[in-house]
């Protein structure tokens, strides 16, 4: 692969917002590869020593996008805002990213409470991942012990047989409505019983008590949105 002036793809698009979010000024990120870009480039094969030719190869993309900032934060205490959620969570859209953060979050320790929970609309990650013993579900890791807590709230107020489907927590894809990612690109958001709680469902049947455990853990629940998304629980604050 190699991007240089005049280059125009979606690897353009993302090498700029990188530059970018390291304090270079490629321009717009529009994936174009122009003057403006080249000499981002430039600047940045200078700063780290590269040989400077204005022409991203391996060598500088790696020198960009190797080194993928891992959270220094081995437990999140609280849940970010959105606009944090890629310096968190790191980019889901870098190669790496998703061996690098998503993991199973095992909850086989109430699989006697939470056993009778079916799979709903699974992602391929889910689909692909042998569920030898319920109940489990790939997610961020950050977000891991969030989770835990929520379901093991749950089982402990006696609330987890409300619940009839899991239907995915990690899985790419724009906010409904909205130019933006979705929580769940990160795998920090878990929908629940989406057949009775769809997007914009005014009569959900997602019960208080339930969100509540969530929301108790730092979680915001979808059902108190102007357009309720009530199957729907993030570990992330709106903005
Ligand atoms: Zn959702």
């Amino acid at each position: 692969m190699l991007l240089k002036k005049g280059s125009q793809n979606q690897k353009v698009r993302l090498l700029q917002e990188r530059l970018g979010k390291l304090g270079y000024n490629p321009g717009p990120a529009d994936g174009i590869f122009g003057p403006k870009t080249e000499r981002a480039v430039l600047d940045f094969q200078r700063e780290k020593g590269l040989s400077m030719d204005g022409v991203v190869g391996a060598e500088t993309w790696n020198a960009l996008f190797g080194q993928a900032p891992i959270p220094s934060v081995p437990l999140l205490e609280r849940p970010p805002s959105y606009r944090q959620c890629f310096d968190v969570f790191g980019d889901f859209r870098l190669a790496g990213w998703r061996e690098q953060n998503l993991v199973r979050c095992d909850l086989s320790d109430f699989s006697r409470e939470l056993g009778h929970i079916y799979l709903g609309w699974l992602s391929e990650e889910d689909k692909a991942f042998e569920h030898r013993t319920w109940f489990g579900f790939i997610c961020h890791r950050l977000a891991v012990p969030h989770f835990k807590a929520a379901f093991g709230l749950l089982v402990k107020r006696g609330l987890a047989g409300q619940l009839r489907t899991y239907d995915g927590c990690y899985n790419v894809r724009y906010m409904r409505g909205a130019g933006q990612w979705s929580t769940h690109s990160w795998g920090i958001a878990i929908d629940l019983d989406a057949p009775w709680n769809r997007f914009g469902q005014e009569n959900f049947e997602m019960s208080q008590d339930v969100a509540r455990c969530f929301e108790e853990n730092g979680f915001i629940w979808g059902g108190r949105w102007n357009r309720p998304d009530a199957m729907h629980f993030q570990y992330c604050a709106l903005r």
